[in-house]
């Protein structure tokens, strides 16, 4: 067992969030920091992986806000690190949606079912909206009506699982523009992490050597006082810090591998159940050659089914990787979790028979496949955080509030960008501000505690007459203070300075 070790801060998970909230420290002077990540590199939702000759984002995809008044700080991260993106044009998509025997539906009817959906899901929010009191209560709403058929649940999946624009206002949108680049680059969306981490962490070629970075550690307790957390992982390591930064995600919040000691309070617990967890998994295909049409108007195509959200949402990666032929069908929650469930030839399978459906019998099989895990994972449980639309702002708040010496933070804890990369990027940098603001608030509390302490002690002595031994022996009456101190500590009234 590692003997403890006290840092002023440590960091649970070394994602977005974690990186930019230990950035933010180490540019305020808080060096003494450590960060725990369970899996074997940083990244944590940001994962790119080797996939039929190129590297395939596993998670975070695009970098959505882009082209608005205000810059997304993530695309100023990926403009300096000369990302190389492409532009997603979903627009067309809507005009390429295949029904179950290969037929593209024809322009006019994908438009009027298209325009029936925004119309229904604007209906449905405005419902919404009158039941949380934003609107007239006692005005009567039509009951929007539901999808029914293969054309309408495409539409609605689209609408409603990728969130789009014309729906809802997305603060992402409002605030960063409405353009989406997909990071086509063989460095990953993670190479951002590492430039971020280069300017406070020891690197060389591309590595992570700071120590100060502890890889395959899983944490397992949160032992806190009003005076420190001791941290306990996996392995059996223990390290102690004044305050801990806790990033781990919603699904991991809401999971049994961090256990608290004493357990959170009641009205946390309630707050994280109260946060859906989305699950988004894109799946890769790589074929030996190309059958799908191409161009960008292409990119992005649809295939109506009678279920819900079967492999309903493709793109060919023609225009972020020419020559890759390589597909990404992208599925969501339920579906998510029975596909996660089977094996990758099951999926395999189901695919290409959608595929077959859509271009004919005769196109070759993939070669190979890629299916990310995202709710198994035991270090993720789910892709993203999911708030209801009028979400109460207690909820986010309680989510966000930090619990003695732990500071909650990660793309959950974003009331305004939950779900994305820059939402995870800005919420570490506020929990780390609040961080500081409390560090400096601590500070002050001891010097006014140390004070408070001193202030007989030196009305005693000032109505003394020292000589000048008494003076240079200062040491000798240093021994009560301390003394005072100690007991001071143990009464949890202050950790002075000793
Ligand atoms: C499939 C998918 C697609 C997405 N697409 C997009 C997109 O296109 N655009 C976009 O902006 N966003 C997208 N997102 C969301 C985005 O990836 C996340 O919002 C963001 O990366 C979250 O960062 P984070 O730091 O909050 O959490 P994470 O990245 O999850 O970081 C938390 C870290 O904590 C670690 N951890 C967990 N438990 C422990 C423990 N007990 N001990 C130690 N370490 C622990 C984890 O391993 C992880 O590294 C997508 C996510 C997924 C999964």
């Amino acid at each position: 067992m590692e003997s403890p070790t006290r840092c002023s801060v440590i960091i649970v998970g070394a994602g977005v969030s974690g990186i930019s909230a230990a950035k933010v420290l180490a540019e305020n002077d808080v060096e003494n920091m450590l960060i725990l990540e369970a899996s074997d590199k940083i990244g944590g939702r940001i994962r790119k992986e080797s996939f039929g000759g190129v590297s395939v984002e596993l998670g975070a995809g695009w970098i959505a806000g882009v082209g608005g008044k205000e810059s997304n700080p993530v695309w100023e991260l990926a403009r300096q690190s000369g990302l190389r993106t492409c532009f997603s044009d979903y627009s067309n998509a809507r005009y390429n949606i295949y029904d179950r025997s290969g037929k593209i539906f024809p322009s006019g009817i994908a438009a009027d079912s298209y325009k029936k959906a925004v119309d229904s899901a604007i209906q449905k929010l405005r419902n919404q909206q009158g039941n949380h009191g934003v609107a007239d209560v006692s005005k009567l709403y039509e009951p929007p009506s539901s999808p029914k058929t293969p054309i309408e649940l495409a539409i609605d999946f689209i609408l409603h699982d990728f969130e789009m624009a014309e729906v809802e206002p997305i603060s992402t949108y409002v605030d960063f523009g409405d353009r989406e680049f997909l990071v086509a680059d063989e460095r990953g969306y993670e190479y951002l992490l590492y430039k971020m981490v280069e300017s406070f962490l020891f690197t060389s070629e591309g590595k992570i050597l700071d120590s100060r970075l502890k890889l395959n550690k899983v944490v397992r307790e949160l032992q806190h006082s009003r005076n420190g957390v001791l941290v306990t992982t996996e392995d059996g390591c223990v390290y102690e810090a004044n305050y801990v930064i806790l990033s781990a995600s919603i699904g991991v919040l809401q999971s049994n591998l961090i256990s608290f000691k004493p357990p959170l309070p009641r009205w946390k617990t309630e707050a994280l159940e109260k946060c859906d967890v989305m699950v988004y998994t894109k799946i890769f295909l790589k074929f030996p050659c190309k059958f799908w049409p191409c161009g960008s108007e292409k990119e992005f195509f649809i295939y109506a089914h009678e279920r819900r959200g079967y492999y309903t949402f493709w793109q060919h990666m023609d225009n972020a990787y020419p020559g890759s032929n390589i597909l990404v069908v992208t599925l969501t929650n339920g579906e998510s979790k029975r596909v996660e469930a089977q094996s990758d030839q099951e999926t395999l399978k189901e695919a290409m028979e959608v595929l077959r459906n859509m271009f004919g019998p005769d196109i070759p099989d993939a070669i190979d496949i890629l299916v990310p895990r995202w709710w198994n994972n035991r270090f993720q449980c789910g892709s993203y955080s999911n708030y209801p639309i009028y979400v109460n702002h207690q909820i986010v708040d309680d989510i966000k509030a930090p619990v003695g010496r732990i500071f909650f933070t990660g793309e959950h804890t974003s009331e305004r960008f939950n779900g994305y990369v820059h939402g995870g990027y800005l919420a570490g940098i506020d929990t780390s501000k609040a961080l500081l603001e409390e560090m400096r608030k601590e500070k002050e509390r001891k010097t006014e505690s140390q004070t408070f302490l001193l202030e007989p002690l030196l009305a005693l002595t000032g109505s003394l007459t020292l000589t000048q031994t008494d003076a240079v022996s200062g040491l000798h009456k240093c021994e009560i203070p301390r003394q005072l101190f100690l007991s001071s500590n143990k009464l949890g009234l202050s950790e002075a300075i000793l």
